[in-house]
């Protein structure tokens, strides 16, 4: 263990308790929802996973891709923003399910605030200072998901950063890292390689809730049972899944989204 490391946790702050935490405090947490805010159905959406046993609604209103552009989208870009949101404040009210959604950069935590309960920072913005140092002075709770190229360090530093702000209620989403071209012949979704040892990695650094996204790591549906079981038995304390009610689909990432009776079975066995 280096030394900067050993420095961070030597902070008390960073010994945040699953229990402490507002929101990540239940054993198994699960989050669950469309990888975007598609239109009003995310309020029947909400409703019915609600009823499955979710914790939370996950769905992007703003919604940065893998790629920048991508002309498939059928006109909807980078989601339904604005619109977006105030779709989810529907279906929070209707469902009673707490959201996670995306803060993009700083400017919009405002406006993401009025909705979400706990600020998704994504992959693309995981070194986006900025906005950490921002949430950092936040009360909500953050769920801070893995740039895919990050190390061990760069992790817990990333965290250390919202926690110096003095923000504790933090959980850190791993979801898949570069490094799959030996997969990508015969599975051509498959985008990132899933991280399950960072799991054990970061529970002997610290003590931060590791939420695991079987979705993103794999690209396949097929895979997001096996791997969610996998980052379970690792020492994952939830998890967040895309699901919806048509997988195939779905605006953006169809071929990882599973639906509701795939969503029940890993969530009764978990
Ligand atoms: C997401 O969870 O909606 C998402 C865009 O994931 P990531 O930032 O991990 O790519
Ligand atoms: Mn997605």
């Amino acid at each position: 263990m280096n030394d900067y490391i050993k420095s961070l946790q030597d902070q008390d702050k960073l010994n945040i308790s699953i229990d402490q935490s507002k929101i990540f405090n239940w054993k198994f947490t699960k989050i669950a929802g469309p990888c975007s805010v598609e239109g009003p159905d995310i309020i029947d959406i909400a409703i019915k996973l609600k009823s499955l046993g979710v914790n939370a609604l996950r769905a992007g209103a703003y919604k940065p891709c893998t790629y920048p552009v991508l002309k498939e989208n059928r006109g909807w870009k980078e989601g339904l923003r604005d619109e977006g949101l105030n779709l989810l404040s529907e279906a929070k009210k209707a469902s009673g399910l707490p959201i996670v959604t995306e803060v993009m950069d700083a400017s919009m935590i405002d406006k993401v605030g009025q909705v979400a309960d706990v600020f998704q920072v994504g992959a693309r913005n995981f070194q986006n200072y900025t906005l950490l140092d921002e949430l950092g002075k936040c009360d909500k709770p953050i769920l801070l998901k893995r740039g895919t190229w990050a190390t061990i360090d760069e992790i817990l530093g990333a965290c250390e950063r919202i926690l110096v702000g003095g923000n504790e209620n933090l959980a850190i989403c791993l979801r898949g890292v570069i490094g799959t071209p030996s997969y990508r012949h015969v599975f051509p979704t498959i985008r990132w390689a899933p991280d399950i040892m960072m799991i054990p990695a970061l529970k002997e650094l610290s003590n931060i809730p590791i939420i695991y996204d079987p979705s993103h790591s794999t690209g396949y549906r097929n895979f997001v049972e096996p791997i969610s079981k996998a980052a379970l038995a690792a020492g994952a304390d939830g998890l967040i899944i895309e699901c919806h009610p048509s997988p195939e689909d779905s605006i953006s990432d169809p071929a990882q989204a599973i639906n509701y009776d795939e969503l029940k079975k890993i969530l009764h066995n978990g």
